[in-house]
């Protein structure tokens, strides 16, 4: 989910036209991946459960514009569902389990990056100051550890700033803002860093691994939105025989502006869209009804509408009726602040009737989310069961 504030604001007609050409001249060239020109560690597909495949997804690095890691366990892992996987220019990962000829073709989109750092500057001492990849609250940085990915290897470390001992008083009450922080991973000056392969540009990761904590209750760094990728998975692997064609997409790059949405969009020209990403459970204290009343374990929320999108009727007629049908729980949220690939594919081209299956998680964009993995599988139920009927609404 992308944070949408101000001048942050992004979706921009400009900024859609201009991906949407860069995507237009490179539409011809899409890599069709076959085991011969891309070394993937398993052929076969990685064949895991719901909760294996999140924890997977959710350990692994894939800071915006750095996805590669994750797009290689996507491709795997969406390989025993699908007729055929490409991965395209923009390195989104598109599965395709092809229908019937003349029946509609859906794309399912579910984010691949995650909110994180990139590494800016080495100052003379070792120290390393970096930019800030999708928002991310400055509150939350101090202390965090965190993991340096440079081309070779990892590095733990972790984000340094002033003591508290030696702060004036009226900078104990600010809030340290990320350019005055910086990340210490024990090296000895700039020299030593570079000598470790640290580089400009290397993407940055919260040191956190993925964690059972009450039954069926979980918690990872990466949930926003390695959930909507674990249950895109899910979702083709319920899927029977369908009419329909389904092209489920992994999208590069939502959190600074929903860019690998737009191009992948434009390319496969789908009939409808669904995003499948997670929104704010506002389950915990302080949160009032006014800004959300979905809560974590009540089941999937559909959005009505939010920053950036609101959900075609038809759309949401369909994915309720789907819900009633199977007897899945659904919460509905409307005026959400922040926004889904929806967004960006509802306006690509002539129009694409979207909407948005979200898996409540609580503290998304920080370093430690939590989800119940009883909504991934009724994420995922509710997927699959409307795909299943989506040839008689469109
Ligand atoms: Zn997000």
């Amino acid at each position: 989910m992308v944070v949408m504030v101000g001048a942050d604001r992004i979706g921009s007609r400009e900024q859609i036209d201009s991906a949407q050409s860069i995507c237009n001249r490179r539409i011809a060239n899409r890599l069709i991946i076959s085991p011969s020109n891309l070394n993937y560690t398993n052929t076969e597909g990685l064949i895991l459960s719901l909760n294996q495949n999140l924890e997977k997804l959710s350990n692994a690095c894939g800071v915006t514009g750095r996805e590669n890691t994750v797009r290689d366990l996507m491709v795997d892992m969406l390989k025993p569902y699908a007729d055929e996987i490409q991965v395209d220019r923009m390195e989104n990962v598109i599965a395709i389990k092809k229908g019937k000829h003349g029946a509609p073709k859906i794309m399912l989109a579910a984010h691949m990056d995650e909110v994180g750092l990139m590494v800016k500057t080495l100052t003379k001492d070792g120290f390393i100051q970096f930019s800030k990849m999708g928002g991310i609250d400055d509150r939350i940085l101090p202390a965090q550890k965190v993991v340096v990915h440079t081309k070779a290897t990892a590095y733990p470390g972790t984000i340094g700033s002033k003591p508290p001992h030696i702060q004036k008083e009226e900078e104990r009450k600010k809030i340290i803002s990320y350019d005055d922080l910086f990340i210490d991973i024990g090296a000895k000056d700039k020299e030593d860093a570079i000598s470790l392969g640290v580089a400009v540009g290397d993407p940055i990761t919260f040191d956190v691994k993925y964690l059972q904590l009450s039954k069926g209750v979980v918690m990872g760094k990466a949930f926003d939105n390695r959930a909507g990728c674990a249950v895109m998975i899910e979702t083709m692997r319920l899927l029977k025989e369908a009419n329909c064609t389904v092209c489920a997409v992994g999208t590069v790059q939502e959190e600074v502006g929903l860019r690998g949405a737009a191009t992948a969009a434009f390319g496969i020209d789908p009939d409808l869209a669904i995003a499948l990403d997670v929104t704010i459970a506002g389950d915990v204290p302080g949160v009032r009804e006014f800004d959300t009343t979905v809560k974590m374990g009540k089941g999937p929320a559909l959005t009505i509408s939010d920053s950036g999108l609101i959900t075609h009727p038809k759309i949401l007629r369909w994915l309720l009726d789907t819900a009633q049908e199977e007897k899945i729980p659904i919460q509905l949220e409307s005026g959400l602040l922040g926004s889904t690939d929806a967004a960006r594919i509802s306006i690509t081209r002539q129009g694409v009737p979207s909407g948005t299956i979200s898996i409540p998680t609580r503290y998304i964009h920080s370093p430690t989310s939590i989800l119940s993995i009883q909504d991934l599988e009724l994420s995922a139920k509710l997927a699959a069961a409307a795909i299943q009927k989506a040839a008689t609404y469109f």
